[in-house]
């Protein structure tokens, strides 16, 4: 009935924009109201053709060593049919629902049953119940932060398993690869689905809901901003932290434990894809409490986007430099390895220095130091659904004061590292980079949309004080 209610004020809300002439105004910032075109077209595409991407990736690995051009050549010459190729492939398995449903549950109970011990004893970690930015309605929602714990817990269990126990292969979840697809879009599709029936009948919070009247687009970006089952089960916070990032490491450990198993040996690219992943991977669980203030909270709604996208893209397509290096065992030589770890740190420095400035600044409402100086900014404005003035600061100095956004360049020379140790003999592992390419300067544009749409005429003020995105002085 609410969410009915929102639906209708929603309609006034946009008839009114347009009776003033604009496409949006503050208190208003978020997804998009009107749906144009181009969006619903690359909606539809992606609802479409984005399964079939990763089970295409996936599928030439498993029957073509890892060759993108493989099945459609053979596809082409006449060598093979669409329907051998989906012959070959596995299927859902008893084995891999059980596997799957038992992973899922298990980070269920991490995440709501085991408050964070963690921030007691760990010094400048920030975990334990932690709040996140004010919703377009005016909401402050509080979170568990236990993501550490869970990845701590989780990995402990692995290893011991592993070296000691030996209830399951290390090598499980490669064994299980395709028919732990399956699963994982069950899931992915489950969730999304739920969420937009919740988001109609039952919502968290009806006011922080968007109804545009088109359901292509409302499936993929979401309703709600923040679904909730009770008090803490955050449907984004779970979603996208676990069981996807958890299982990130412990996938990329499952390759690094095929290799062991095929060759003898751990190739040093695969300990570097490790290695590198592994401190990313950290990073986000450490600093969990900061991720609250990044845009996949506060702004995204929670739709298929979200949902399918951490249960099957995140964990199938981020993971695709181990899967490759199993099927190509590629050694570095030294220097190849030094240069390439040395290129993977300093985009972790970047990224993190960059994240951790903002965040720094935020925190303290600007009374810090920024590269040893008192941080420059431009005060700014913005108004909630609610008419309700806020202000906040846009900083200017140290790496936000060389582009917009530092931090996706150095996420991007990370990323390029990991593709980078896979050598040049295929083109799959370099999907990564330019996927973080286009996923970064797209989320770069729509972030600038946004904050043009809450901020006004200050965000201009900010533009020109700062003006490259994200490599100064060329874009
Ligand atoms: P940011 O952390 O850059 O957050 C953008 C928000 O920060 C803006 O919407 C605005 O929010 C605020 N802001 C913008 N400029 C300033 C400024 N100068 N001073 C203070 N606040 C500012 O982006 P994301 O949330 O997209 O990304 C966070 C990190 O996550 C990035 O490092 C990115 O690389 C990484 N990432 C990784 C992905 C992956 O798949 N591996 C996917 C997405 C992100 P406000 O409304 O509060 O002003």
């Amino acid at each position: 009935m609410a969410a009915h209610q929102e639906k209708k004020l929603a309609q006034e809300r946009k008839q009114k924009t347009t009776q003033n002439g604009t496409q949006t105004s503050q208190g208003q910032w978020g997804r998009a109201w009107e749906v144009d075109w181009f969006s619903l077209a690359s909606i539809i595409f992606l609802l479409l053709f984005a399964p079939l991407i990763v089970y295409y990736f996936i599928m030439s690995c498993d029957q073509y060593q890892c060759s993108l051009t493989g099945p459609l050549t053979d596809l082409l010459m006449g060598n093979t049919h669409l329907s051998d190729i989906w012959n070959k492939t596995p299927v859902l398995t008893y084995r891999a629902a059980g596997i799957y449903s038992l992973w899922v549950a298990f980070q269920v109970v991490l995440y709501i049953f085991i408050p964070d011990f963690c921030h007691k004893f760990l010094p400048g970690y920030v975990g334990g119940v932690q709040e996140g930015a004010v919703t377009p309605a005016g909401v402050v929602n509080k979170y568990q932060i236990n993501g550490l714990q869970a990845w701590i817990i989780t990995h402990v269990l692995w290893f011991a398993n592993a070296y000691y126990f030996h209830f399951f292969s290390p090598t499980i979840i490669f064994d299980n690869w395709i028919p732990l697809l399956w699963c994982a879009n069950i899931l992915g599709y489950a969730v999304s689905t739920f969420v937009m029936i919740k988001g109609y009948l039952f919502p968290t919070n009806a006011k922080d809901c968007k109804f545009t009247g088109n359901f292509f687009y409302d499936y993929m970006m979401g309703i709600e901003f923040n679904p909730r089952i009770g008090k803490w089960f955050d449907f984004k916070l779970f979603f996208n932290g676990r069981p996807g990032i958890v299982a990130w490491t412990l996938i990329n450990l499952s390759y690094a434990a095929k290799q062991q198993e095929l060759y003898g040996q751990v190739t040093n690219s695969m300990i570097l894809v490790n290695v590198l992943q592994g401190i990313y991977v950290l990073d986000f669980f450490w600093n969990e409490a900061w991720y609250l203030k990044t845009m996949d909270i506060c702004h995204d709604h929670f739709g298929w986007y979200l949902g399918w996208g951490d249960c099957v893209w995140l964990p199938y397509l981020y993971t695709l430099q181990g899967l490759y290096l199993v099927y190509h065992p590629v050694q570095l030589c030294t220097a190849n390895s030094i240069g390439i770890l040395t290129l993977g740190l300093l985009g972790y420095y970047i990224f993190r220095a960059t994240n951790h400035q903002k965040d720094l600044f935020r925190r303290t409402n600007g009374n810090c130091r920024i590269w040893g100086k008192k941080p420059e900014y431009i005060e700014c404005s913005y108004t909630s659904v609610d008419g309700t003035k806020f202000y906040s600061k846009l900083l200017t100095s140290g790496f936000w004061g060389w582009a917009r956004h530092f931090n996706y360049t150095g996420d991007l020379m990370g990323s390029l590292a990991y593709c980078l140790a896979c050598g040049f003999e295929h083109i799959l592992p370099y999907f990564y980079i330019v996927y973080m390419t286009i996923l970064l300067t797209h989320r770069c544009l729509r972030d600038e949309h946004r904050c043009s749409s809450k901020y006004g005429k200050d965000w201009k003020r900010y533009t020109a004080a700062v003006p490259y995105r994200l490599l100064p002085g060329i874009f």
